[in-house]
């Protein structure tokens, strides 16, 4: 077995609410230590431009700005590894993590960061554009990309009625392809989407191929499960919205959490329901999943650790 390490404040996840937490957890003394887990900077090192983030006036491409995000975060002392936690044990005051099954760290906070991750079709031509783009997962972050343009949204949940009615804002026309004869979004987000006069809803239908050139995308084509027939749309987006899996497996025995998985916070607060442990980000947020909401909460992680910290004369 390795090495057993103490530490006041344990923060596990590198996206934009790990690294927010590390700033203000440093700044206050707090002496973090954050492990990265396998994506360091989590989900906006898969994107390119970040254009809705307050700050950056010309926008930023997203692996940087989770390099500034960590450069601020190791300015005031941060140490930050790169590990995966596999294995937590919070059944004492004492917060038991072990790191990639070997190192095994005693915290007396945690703060949780470790995201949600967003499920894709898995075609690989859905795969090809992600790199080359046009295929997204987020059409607050990237629908404005798409202004004036044809776009097509898959899903029928929540998310994706919310996107599609967002992305008939900004663009000519939205087919949304839904695999169903009916939705499982709310019946006002249904609503929403059968009232708004430029989405064109295609029932029973499923994604066969997204097509393209050097460029990105330019087409997709959709199959009727019910009458076989393809139909080639031309469109420039494809915006994929059929749910995101919050990465918070390793919790399930000891944290509350929602039948989907994401943990539950005590309302307006960072807290668990185990003392000293904070979630904070999209492992504990399924409505609104932004960059700078998720940094929000990650300050909040931080400053309800140093309380805990100080009521407890641990810090
Ligand atoms: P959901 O799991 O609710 O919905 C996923 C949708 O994607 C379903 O319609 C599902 O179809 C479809 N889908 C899944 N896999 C595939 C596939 N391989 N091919 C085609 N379609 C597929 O996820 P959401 O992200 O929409 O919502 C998650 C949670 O967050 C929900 O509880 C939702 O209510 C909540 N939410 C709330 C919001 C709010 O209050 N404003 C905003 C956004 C989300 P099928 O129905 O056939 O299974």
């Amino acid at each position: 077995m390795g090495n057993i390490e103490k530490v006041n404040c344990l923060i596990i996840g590198s996206g934009p609410a790990g690294y927010t937490a590390a700033i203000y957890a440093s700044r206050a003394d707090l002496k973090p230590l954050m492990y990265t887990g396998h994506e360091p900077g989590g989900q906006l090192t898969t994107t390119t431009e970040v254009d809705n983030y307050p700050g950056y006036p010309q926008g930023v491409n997203g692996p940087k700005m989770m390099e500034d995000f960590k450069a601020q975060a190791e300015r005031f002392g941060t140490e930050i590894r790169f590990g995966l936690a596999t294995k937590v044990d919070f059944s004492g005051s004492i917060h038991k993590v072990w790191i990639d099954e070997q190192t095994e760290i005693h915290a007396h906070t945690v703060i949780i960061a470790t995201g949600a991750t967003a499920k894709w079709l898995g075609l690989p031509s859905e795969q090809k554009y992600r790199q080359i783009g046009g295929v997204s997962a987020c059409a607050v972050c990237d629908g404005f990309f798409y202004r004036g343009q044809d776009v097509v949204i898959v899903g029928a949940g929540d998310t994706a009625a919310e996107e599609a009615t967002y992305l008939a804002k900004l663009c000519k026309k939205v087919y949304m392809v839904i695999r169903r004869g009916e939705m499982r979004a709310s019946k006002a987000m249904q609503h929403r989407v059968t009232n708004t006069p430029n989405i064109e809803v295609l029932w029973h239908s499923e994604t066969e191929e997204v097509h393209g050139d050097e460029k990105g995308v330019n087409a997709v084509s959709v199959k009727n499960v019910q009458t076989g027939e393809i139909r080639k749309i031309q469109a420039t987006g494809f915006f994929v919205a059929i749910g995101h899996k919050p990465n918070t497996d390793i919790f399930k025995n000891w944290l509350t959490m929602d039948e989907q998985g994401y943990i539950q916070n005590v309302p307006g607060t960072s807290k668990t329901n185990v003392k000293g442990v904070f979630a904070v980000g999209d492992c504990s947020d399924k409505v609104y999943r932004q960059a700078v909401t998720a940094a929000g909460s990650g300050c909040m992680g931080a400053l309800d650790a140093e309380r805990y910290l100080a009521e407890h004369q641990l810090h």
